[in-house]
């Protein structure tokens, strides 16, 4: 194991603080390490593999599409580009969707939308995003632009201006930049993961969906790791009861292959024409094909069993000794404890289970289809690591 770590710390750039175990191998929401150690996987590769490592389903979708072509060009079709785009359309009642390879990409995409749509509709100085603070929305220089985080921006100035960020849940003060400001869009999270795992309020929510419905500024909804049955809806707005002109997301999506998808609504469907944006990798048939395995997947009885697994975790752990909150959606859930949660992250791992962090936050986002023996065995430990 050692070997390995130290060959990827003489090559890989640093910039993930990784911990010293090396990962094998694993089977739906256990992995295991070099060195034999069995782990719960309670991050999924921060959300990512929805269905955990190696699903049987997603497994077969995916190599029976690699022994038939792996990729082509955008300039021709192929059928799982096609047919997850129409079952993303179906799911969701959104009229086009642009593919893509991440989250960053996605987003990319969406604010390219928002501001055509402005120009053409209202002139081109009607170019700023609104998001909020706290927000996440990756790590390219528009989206670290986008991002309401600053220390992400420090080192890179300067970024892609036309970003302006508001307190969450103040919907006054957002009423406010939109009077003063010319205002493309507003891009946001429904439940902040990288900024701590913070549900929006419900009415807030609402308030901004009908605050950008009155001024015709686009309301685009980052879903790429509250997506795709993360929180116990399909997409996180539908928690909400909202519209959004674009939602964007990632992570889940392919069940552990890189691909983003852009979704747009009847309004914008045809901002984007040819050459406006493209992708060379974007609906790669490999991607799409297990994309569409795990998407067709997530029906409601999958999402019932979100909605039970997440009310089981939040009900274990809110009373626990050693924690002080709980929050979140769905599987996706926040525990503030008494100690450093990279201190309760550690312990955990010592004791087999992988957990993330969020802010000062513990960070679960376990596999939608992890079984209910092996998430209590997970929570026995991670209770203990609190308490401790
Ligand atoms: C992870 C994340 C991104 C960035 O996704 P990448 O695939 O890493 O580019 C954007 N927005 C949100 C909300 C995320 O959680």
């Amino acid at each position: 194991m050692q070997d390995i770590i130290s060959l990827d710390r003489s090559y890989v750039a640093g910039t993930y603080n990784r911990f010293p175990v090396v990962i094998d191998h694993g089977k739906g929401s256990v992995v295991w390490s070099r060195d034999g150690k069995r782990y719960i996987d309670m991050g999924s590769g921060i959300g990512v593999t929805a269905f955990g490592i190696a699903d049987d389903e997603w497994q077969r979708a995916v190599t029976e599409q690699l022994s038939r072509v792996q990729h082509m060009s955008n300039l021709y079709y192929t059928e799982p580009c096609a047919r997850l785009a129409a079952l993303l359309c179906e799911r969701t009642g959104m009229k086009k969707v642009f593919f893509a390879n991440s989250g960053a990409e996605a987003n990319e995409c969406a604010i390219k939308v928002a501001r055509k749509y402005a120009a053409e509709k209202k002139g081109a100085e009607y170019s700023t995003i609104v998001t909020l603070e706290n927000s996440f929305h990756g790590r390219t220089l528009t989206t670290l632009a986008a991002t309401g985080q600053a220390h992400y921006h420090e080192l890179f100035q300067p970024l892609t201006p036309g970003f302006v960020h508001t307190p969450a849940g103040n919907i006054e003060a957002l009423r406010e930049i939109v009077s003063t400001h010319k205002i493309a869009g507003i891009l946001m999270e429904c439940v902040q993961g990288e900024g701590g795992v913070i549900a929006m309020d419900r009415d807030y929510v609402k308030a901004v969906a009908e605050l950008a419905a009155k001024e015709d500024i686009l309301l685009m909804i980052d879903e790429v790791q509250t997506g795709n049955g993360r929180t116990g809806e399909l997409y996180a707005y539908m928690n909400y009861g909202i519209s959004p002109d674009v939602v964007t997301t990632a992570k889940g999506l392919g069940g552990g292959l890189p691909i983003g998808a852009a979704l747009l609504s009847e309004k914008v469907e045809c901002v984007l024409g040819f050459g406006d944006h493209g992708s060379t990798y974007g609906g790669n048939p490999v991607c799409s094909a297990g994309a569409y395995s795990i998407l067709s997947r997530i029906d409601e009885n999958l999402l019932a069993d979100v909605r039970k697994k997440s009310a089981y975790v939040f009900e274990s752990l809110k009373d626990a000794e050693g924690v002080e909150s709980v929050s979140g959606l769905g599987l996706m859930i926040g525990i503030k404890t008494g100690k450093p949660a990279a201190e309760v992250v550690k312990k955990c791992m010592e004791n087999g289970v992988l957990c993330l962090t969020a802010k000062d936050k513990v960070r679960l986002l376990p596999a939608l289809n992890i079984p209910m023996e092996v998430l209590s065995e997970a929570v026995e430990i991670i209770k203990k690591a609190c308490k401790e």
